[in-house]
């Protein structure tokens, strides 16, 4: 069963924390008790495909679901239509030190994908499972990656609706492109006059516009999110610690039960949270290294135990990790305070009041025993593609860059030589020209989006994505734009709620 990390005191099944996405307290569901995995039971997912290996991890997460609903919601996830990897999650041996696993082969070129194709499945069978008639409808303001993979995992997904607002300004031309060509009867894409503030405040405004949600009520119609909070876009990335350490202990050069490092290009938290319940269910992992760009809260927080978000906001060129509030982090305190939901509550609210929060030396102690933190800047990020690609021949995008050096950097730094994973969390190509830019150490900024695509693949020899190439013959299916204070009408009139 589910519970908040603030306190309510109503226990949830996991198909209602993700319906709810929330817990009604404003905290986070977590798991009452972290399910255990013997390293017996893990033998037996040696020779199975990832998505037996989803099956079987999934099922212990989500106990609601038969395993007939699981099996059903993981074979549409991770079918060979939507992920171009028989693997769905290879993982690939640098050296005898260092792997890295790439979560980019599903549709959209970057790691939302692994979550965002199941989340959709795993809630409409919990509406199925609930009894729930109304219509879902997701409303989704997106800085760029998160929004196209929420589109398609959405897709045509019977009982769903998705509305994604992007800012005008602030994606780049491949997203924009990815998101406006977005096919599906249920949804719809608007352009934000504005930045990504401007759309995510306008989101979070109609989430809390009673009146509008009354009336779409009487419509058989419920707001809800995609974003990283839901338990559903968690549990899935739990999966892939497992099917990585099994995947690398097969090839016969890891030892079972022999402990792996993982380096987590870092943003909202949730991705790195997803290794640290791997390892309480059991899976053997030393550190968890957290890597940040500029924005290093998360290294200060983790190396010092003081939150603070008072702090300048910078665009890097690893722009999903730029984030300054990493809402997941809430999980985390919950389980190292041994769910002191009082304490974590409080933490929060001074976060929200003050823009900062100091934790004990208890919790930073349990902080260090898990986890290391480190950041590099974007001259350094160049520098780790280049360098890779020279002595490797290995192309990494810049967030997986920024995991690649952290990973280094600790080893380095404390001399600690465990096996490391390193999450690629996105397609080079997602990000041509900077990564073409570290490569050819040329300024590329002049050129087509197209061209750069091109250009990546003569030097490096690596293929398109094919949802990447497609893209340039797309017809262009969404052109609506509006203003901030548009956004509830806009919405009103996707659902036919205009009068
Ligand atoms: C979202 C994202 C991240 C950050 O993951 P979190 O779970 O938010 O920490 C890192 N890299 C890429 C490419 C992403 O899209």
């Amino acid at each position: 069963m589910y519970i908040s990390t603030r306190g309510a005191k109503d226990a949830v099944a996991s198909a209602e924390a993700i319906i709810a996405g929330m817990a009604q307290d404003g905290g986070l569901f977590v798991p009452e008790t972290i399910p255990k995995i013997e390293l017996t039971q893990l033998q037996g997912l040696l020779d199975k495909s990832y998505q037996e290996r989803a099956l079987f991890v999934l099922g212990l997460l989500l106990e609601d679901y038969s395993t007939t609903e699981l099996q059903q919601c993981v074979d549409r996830a991770y079918s060979s239509q939507k992920f171009d990897h028989q693997a769905v999650a290879p993982l690939v041996e640098i050296n005898d030190r260092t792997a890295v696993l790439e979560l980019w082969h599903g549709p959209t070129s970057a790691f939302k994908d692994m979550a965002l194709q199941l989340l959709p499945q795993l809630l409409t069978t919990a509406l199925t499972k609930t009894g729930q008639n109304d219509e879902i409808v997701i409303l989704v303001a997106t800085s760029g990656d998160t929004g196209k993979a929420a589109l398609d995992g959405f897709q045509d997904v019977k009982q769903t609706r998705i509305i994604t607002f992007y800012p005008e300004t602030g994606v780049s031309a491949i997203q924009r492109l990815q998101m406006v060509t977005q096919l599906g009867s249920n949804v719809a894409v608007i352009a934000v006059a504005g930045n990504f503030d401007a759309a995510q405040s306008g989101v979070k405004a109609i989430f809390q516009a009673e009146a509008f949600k009354a009336q779409l009520r009487r419509s058989s119609l419920r707001l809800s999110s995609a974003n990283s909070i839901n338990w559903g876009r968690l549990a899935p990335q739990i999966v892939y610690y497992f099917s990585a350490y099994l995947d690398w202990v097969k090839t016969g050069r890891l030892s079972w039960g022999q402990e792996v490092n993982f380096s987590v290009p870092t943003g909202n938290f949730g991705d790195i949270l997803a290794g640290y319940y791997a390892k309480q269910m059991g899976l053997p992992i030393g550190k968890l290294l957290c890597a940040s760009n500029a924005n290093n809260v998360l290294t200060d927080f983790i190396k010092q135990g003081c939150y603070d978000a008072r702090r300048p906001f910078y665009q890097t060129a690893s722009p999903s990790m730029d984030i300054l509030i990493s809402s997941n982090l809430e999980r985390l305190l919950y389980h190292l305070t041994l769910g002191d939901t009082a304490q974590v509550k409080g933490w929060m609210d001074e976060l929200k009041q003050a823009g900062h929060y100091q934790v004990s030396p208890d919790v930073m102690n349990k902080i260090e025993q898990h986890f290391y933190a480190g950041w590099i800047n974007d001259a350094q990020t160049s520098d780790t593609i280049k360098r890779v690609y020279d002595q490797q021949h290995y192309v990494l995008d810049p967030h997986t860059a920024v995991a690649w050096q952290i990973a280094a950097n600790y080893r380095q730094e404390t001399g600690d030589d465990r096996p490391c994973i390193v999450l690629s969390t996105a397609s080079p190509f997602k990000f041509s020209d900077v990564v073409l830019g570290a490569l050819t150490a040329k300024s590329v900024t002049s050129q087509s989006e197209f061209d750069l695509l091109q250009q990546l693949s003569d030097v490096t020899d690596w293929k398109i994505p094919a949802g990447l190439a497609s893209l340039e013959n797309m017809p262009i299916l969404h052109d609506q734009s509006c203003a901030p204070q548009e956004m509830q009408q806009l919405v009103a009139q996707v659902l036919g709620q205009t009068k």
